[in-house]
């Protein structure tokens, strides 16, 4: 029987991170890529750290744990999780992807995975209505987001899966932006769960990885042997540094979520903001669908600055909040969807999903929220025309 019942807990304890050998209460960096094997012929526990590492291993046990898994696996990279995960299709089949997914998910379907016929269409998960037609029998899975980058879609994950399961298809959720502390989808009914770890997982802005759990057996298998021929795993430092992060995710998240909530709620009063995107705000688009499969509204957030202010002049005036790809650090960041994150994606397709330019998207970290409040007020005024 489990020692512990709450997520808090899990996220300190799941996965058995303390050391087998010495009991050292921190996984240590086991820097080494191979294994001295005793005889010849006998199964070795570790032979090759492409195929598994013991600092990777327990970071790989802890995410199953974390999202209720039956199986984890660690990436170099999100996008490397993504394409590992793709590489379950073959030629001639067709994945659909929710509008408004990351840019990234949407450039290597299109770009790379395209040379090998792997097809995909893009498909419009707010309002599930449509779906059910949308699943041709070439199409074996539906990726989706929620929320999603970055008008914070939300997409009833629950819904998504129940259609997916009667067709016969894999549901796959990318949990980036809300981690399992706060929504965990293979609860919800998913199959495959993925995360930029880079992001909240890490949490300190200083480590490049990607995360997946699954909660079939043999989908699992069917990962394991994908992620060790194309080899695209986490290295033994950056495996410690995941799981030193995730050690403090519920307190991070929890400081995150209450500076996110005032700054909405500050954004949505404010007369120079037209629009605010947050799904912790009543009245936003999936708030009800967010609130029963998600603990609350995460820390992401996007708003339009009106006309009468320039976005450009905005950007350039904030002192505290930094300029910068990526999101989920304990430090808050500033974005601009239309030329960063959404680059790739070409401007009449982010036009049509709301992506205009001056739309603004941040990330809410853990500062003392009056700092961050005078930091925007202050560009707010500053952008004025
Ligand atoms: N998924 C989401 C939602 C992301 O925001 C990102 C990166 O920003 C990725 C995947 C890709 O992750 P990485 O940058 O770690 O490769």
């Amino acid at each position: 029987m489990s020692a512990y019942k709450h997520p808090e807990s899990a996220l300190i304890h799941g996965g058995h991170t303390v050391d087998p050998l010495t009991g050292a209460v921190n996984i240590p960096i086991y820097q080494t890529s191979t294994f001295q094997q005793k005889a010849l012929g006998l199964q070795p526990a570790w032979e090759y750290a492409r195929t598994g590492n013991p600092t990777r291993a327990a970071l790989e046990r802890l995410i199953a744990e974390l999202e209720g898994g039956t199986a984890g696996f660690a990436f170099a990279s999100g996008m490397a999780a993504i394409t590992a995960v793709l590489s379950l299709f073959k030629a001639g089949d067709k994945v659909l992807i929710s509008s408004n997914v990351y840019g990234g998910t949407y450039r290597v379907l299109d770009r790379v995975f395209s040379a090998f016929d792997l097809r995909y269409a893009i498909v419009n998960t707010e309002d599930l209505t449509a779906l059910p037609s949308q699943i041709t029998p070439d199409v074996k899975a539906i990726l989706v987001e929620s929320p999603a980058n970055p008008l914070m879609t939300i997409t009833d994950i629950r819904g998504v899966a129940a259609i997916a399961g009667q067709r016969g298809i894999l549901t796959i959720v990318d949990n980036t932006f809300m981690t399992p502390y706060l929504q965990k989808p293979l609860t919800l009914g998913a199959d495959i769960v993925l995360h930029s770890g880079t992001k909240y997982l890490g949490g300190h802005s200083d480590v490049v990885a990607g995360l997946v759990a699954v909660k079939d057996r043999g989908l699992g298998e069917r990962l394991a042997f994908i992620q060790n021929a194309t080899g695209g795993v986490l290295g033994p430092q950056d495996s410690f540094l995941m799981i030193r992060g995730i050690k403090t995710l519920a307190v991070r998240m929890d400081r995150h979520v209450e500076n996110a909530e005032k700054a909405a709620n500050f954004l949505q009063n404010h007369p120079a903001v037209s629009k605010v995107y947050y799904p912790g705000l009543p009245g936003a688009q999936g708030y009800e669908v967010n609130r029963r499969q998600a603990k609350n509204g995460g820390a992401m957030m996007s708003f339009i600055l009106d006309d009468r202010h320039g976005y450009r002049v905005f950007f350039s005036s904030l002192k505290l909040i930094a300029l910068a790809e990526s999101l989920g650090g304990v430090e808050s960041l500033v974005c601009h969807p239309a030329t960063m994150t959404h680059a790739s994606i070409p401007k009449d397709i982010r036009e049509k999903v709301g992506i205009t330019d001056n739309l603004i998207r941040l990330s809410i970290g853990i500062e003392h929220i009056d700092d961050l409040l005078a930091d925007l007020n202050q560009a707010i005024e500053a952008s004025e025309i």
